[in-house]
């Protein structure tokens, strides 16, 4: 079986472009991952995802053990073959979901007992049941179970999770064990504390991951600090490995983390958004709701390849999100993935020419002129 690698090949100022090569298949980096929580991308089939120029998925792991269990994907062959996706997934850890669980979760050194807020029962979740889930479910790329705190918090707590963090780290990778072909990500913690992010990501180095992320943004602390942290974190961790920025984010999150040196994201942003009316576009994002669309015979975006583009008019667009149909979540979806892809390819084409400086001029000049300009 093939090995898990990561080759950079080129790099522009703090961005960075290369090629993780796994048994599934390569993934391009920087990545954008779409988030199929529940085994899908909602409204997409996985074919029409990977149309996109997705090369990876990500699954929940909180999500899948609840339903419909891991032990039952695992019976049934495995995530892949299950949801029809032959290509690399990452799976989480659950750890950030049960967070969010606030009053339903019982922290200890043990783990997180919580209770299922699909029916009350009640789940235990460790680094070592985290580790178990994901190899059932069959990840490719498996994520350290880890304790996210939200921001703001005090100091001493951060520090405090975070050390309870590296101590899981080391717990996961002893669980996960040897596993040719697969890959288990450390998760770098310590808020907006550079010198406990520093720390962190001592100890990561000390247990030795495939690949490092960078956990505890996007937690609220907005777009400013989040940047502040991204200033020192990637540099922080090792450089011949992938750097995953969690949960992140909007268009312009995106290019400001992959030119700080940031591998891959991930989002529901782009499939929210689509079932919500709102499309992301190089002129920002259009409420697609607003009357000014309905009698509007052009595309979404009329430099978009996407089926939602080259097929529907805006006021289409408009009529079937005003008339509740499923089509309207399934294009607007599509075209919002296309977006993000698009967006990631052009960013990988400008680091490889040595032009993400003028590339990213152009981003923000196209945005800066807005959709409601453009007649
Ligand atoms: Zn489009």
């Amino acid at each position: 079986m093939s090995k898990f690698t990561f080759q950079l090949s080129a790099t522009d100022g703090r961005a960075r472009t290369g090629v993780i090569s796994t048994p599934r298949g390569e993934i391009r980096t920087p990545a954008f991952m779409p988030v199929g929580t529940a085994a899908t991308v909602k409204a997409m089939l996985p074919e029409s995802v990977r149309a996109t120029g997705a090369d990876i998925l990500l699954g929940n792991t909180y999500h899948l053990m609840l339903r419909p269990t891991a032990e039952r994907i695992a019976r049934l062959g495995g995530l892949h073959g299950f949801m029809n996706w032959d290509r690399p997934i990452l799976t989480d850890s659950g750890g950030f979901q049960v967070m969010s669980l606030a009053d339903l979760r019982k922290l200890t050194e043990e783990g997180v007992s919580f209770k299922s807020h699909i029916d009350g029962s009640k789940h235990m979740l460790s680094p070592e049941r985290s580790m178990e889930i994901q190899r059932l479910l069959g990840s490719d790329i498996v994520m350290c179970f880890d304790e996210c705190p939200a921001l703001p918090a005090e100091r001493a707590q951060i520090a405090e999770s975070m050390r309870l963090s590296m101590r899981w780290a080391q717990r996961s990778r002893d669980a996960f064990g040897d596993r040719p072909g697969h890959a288990l990500f450390g998760i770098q913690q310590g808020g907006l504390e550079q010198d406990l992010r520093a720390e962190s990501a001592e100890a990561l180095r000390g247990i030795g991951f495939d690949g490092y992320a960078i956990g505890g943004l996007a937690v609220g602390e907005g777009q400013e600090a989040m940047f502040g942290c991204l200033d020192y974190a990637p540099d922080q961790l090792p450089s011949d490995k992938p750097r995953y920025l969690m949960g992140v984010g909007k268009p312009d999150d995106i290019v400001g983390a992959v030119k700080r040196g940031v591998d891959m994201m991930d989002c529901v942003l782009p499939s929210r958004s689509g079932r919500t009316g709102q499309a992301w576009t190089r002129r920002g994002p259009v409420a697609i709701k607003n009357a000014r669309h309905a009698d509007d015979p052009r595309p979404l975006d009329e430099t978009c390849t996407c089926p939602a583009c080259t097929g529907y008019s805006r006021a289409y667009l408009h009529h079937v999100f005003r008339a509740g149909e499923m089509i309207s979540g399934m294009l607007l979806t599509w075209h919002n993935l296309h977006y993000f892809q698009e967006l990631m390819s052009g960013m990988r084409a400008a680091i490889a020419s040595g032009t993400f400086e003028a590339w990213e001029a152009e981003f923000h000049a196209q945005r800066a002129l807005g959709d409601i300009e453009r007649v």
